[in-house]
């Protein structure tokens, strides 16, 4: 089957059958189990805020890219946004206690830009600002990733800029887009970009093809799969033998997803940290679900070397990750120009959880510094923005891997 990659990935000492093998048994089932409770289906976003780079900008009339509204989150929003109004008023009443009260204003102001911008720079995406009023919960089981009917010069405008002006590529070229054949001489970091931004953009088609819709008529839609769809975009024979490369990449990015669950472990372990939704038993029982499945990511035997990538603290590598930083930044601003709702609500999300794995790759100090027990502010951060994002998009990526073995399976039934 041409989806049937194997051996070792470039840059990786990993072997796809064994991703295959650990993605299905271990990790699919569990991340699916956690992934539909309440703490990780509700997610905030703004969906509304203008494209920042051209303003010919159309909106998208296709029915299939509306976002469904949220019922369910009423109750959902009331608990958590009492509950870390509540978290808020306590940090601040631990932080202002004893030595903030002497402050003046103006310090404590310019304290909390100087936070603002430790915060961002630790970042490699732009966060919705989750305070303002155009942002809103969106249930994610309502609006499942799947076919929506974007397609042309619209969507390939974004894909576009990604690659041909936000992607190393070391020229500019306006057609044909081929960026994997032209992405030789890159140094690994480059490279490695541009297998992470290739994976995300397999990972979306594999659903599309796994989602399609099949039929439609008066009384119901018909979603499945559709293999000819699929063998358009991956066949090694119908993509000038880019097919097979695509689908790596997406094991390459579910690679380094997998890489910083498996580090992040002690930022949940801390006994402070809660999923907090007001469902005291539930909420228990999901930080388990989270924990043992923390646990399995982190038994895996053949984990990416992080530390391969801008190596060595010299000037160069910190001008490297620097310009990494702002490239990732700049894809994430591009998913505000997506015309279709329910592709952009993905696509933010998935950029999102992207930049929170490589947050935490690449913040290994302040990971390490984190005190194991005081519930006091610890060195490392993550948003529920950012932990909602990062489990959702790597449950994008378990999916699509475990998508491969259902299209393998629909191709061989094919040829009997
Ligand atoms: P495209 O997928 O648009 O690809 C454009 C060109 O990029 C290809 O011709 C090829 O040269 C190159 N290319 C393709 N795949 C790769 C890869 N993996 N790596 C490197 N280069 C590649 N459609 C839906 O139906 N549902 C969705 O949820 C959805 N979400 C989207 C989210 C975003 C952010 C974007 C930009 C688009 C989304 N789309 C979605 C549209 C979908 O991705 C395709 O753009 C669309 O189906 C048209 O496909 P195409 O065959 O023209 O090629």
């Amino acid at each position: 089957c041409f989806c049937q990659v194997t051996g070792t990935l470039d840059d990786c000492a990993c072997d796809v059958e064994t991703i295959d093998r650990f993605n299905n048994k271990e990790i699919f089932p569990k991340l699916q189990k956690l992934l539909s409770s309440d703490y990780f289906r509700f997610y905030k976003v703004n969906l509304n805020n203008p494209c920042p780079f051209w303003t010919d900008h159309s909106q998208c009339g296709l029915k299939y890219c509306a976002v469904k509204p949220c019922t369910l989150c009423i109750s959902y929003i009331l608990y958590s946004e009492a509950a870390s109004q509540d978290i808020e008023e306590c940090e601040k009443a631990e932080k202002l206690g004893a030595v903030n009260g002497s402050l003046s204003d103006e310090t404590r102001q310019a304290l909390q830009e100087w936070k603002k911008h430790d915060d961002e720079s630790d970042r490699f995406c732009m966060l919705d600002d989750e305070d303002s009023p155009k942002s809103q919960y969106v249930d994610l089981l309502l609006n499942p990733e799947r076919f929506t009917g974007y397609k042309g010069p619209e969507a390939w405008r974004i894909w576009n800029s990604i690659y041909e002006e936000n992607c190393f590529k070391p020229y500019s070229v306006k057609r044909p887009l081929n960026p994997l054949a032209s992405n030789s001489g890159l140094c690994v970091e480059k490279r490695a970009f541009f297998r992470l931004i290739s994976g995300l953009h397999a990972s979306i088609n594999i659903h599309l093809s796994a989602r399609y819709l099949l039929d439609e008529n008066w009384f119901e839609m018909k979603w499945g799969h559709n293999v000819s769809e699929f063998q358009l975009r991956f066949d090694k024979e119908l993509t000038e033998g880019e097919g097979p490369k695509r689908l790596r990449n997406l094991y390459f990015l579910y690679l380094i997803e997998l890489r910083a669950l498996a580090k992040i472990l002690p930022y949940f372990e801390r006994p402070a940290f809660h999923l907090y939704t007001g469902q005291h038993t539930q909420d228990n029982e999901n930080k388990k679900l989270l924990l043992e499945l923390l646990h399995v990511a982190k038994s895996f035997p053949l984990h990416f070397d992080e530390t391969a990538l801008f190596a060595g603290n010299n000037k160069e590598a910190m001008k490297l990750k620097e310009d990494f930083k702002l490239t990732f930044k700049n894809i994430s601003r591009i998913m505000d120009c997506v015309e279709c709702f329910k592709c952009r609500l993905w696509g933010k999300l998935q950029t999102q959880g992207l930049g929170s794995a490589l947050k935490i790759l690449f913040s290994e100090r302040q990971i390490d510094a984190m005190p194991n027990t005081s519930n006091t502010n610890p060195s490392f951060q993550l948003s529920r923005q950012e932990i909602v994002s990062l489990f959702n998009a790597f449950g994008r990526i378990s999916t699509s891997v475990r998508e491969l073995e259902n299209f393998r399976s629909l191709l061989s039934n094919l040829k009997q």
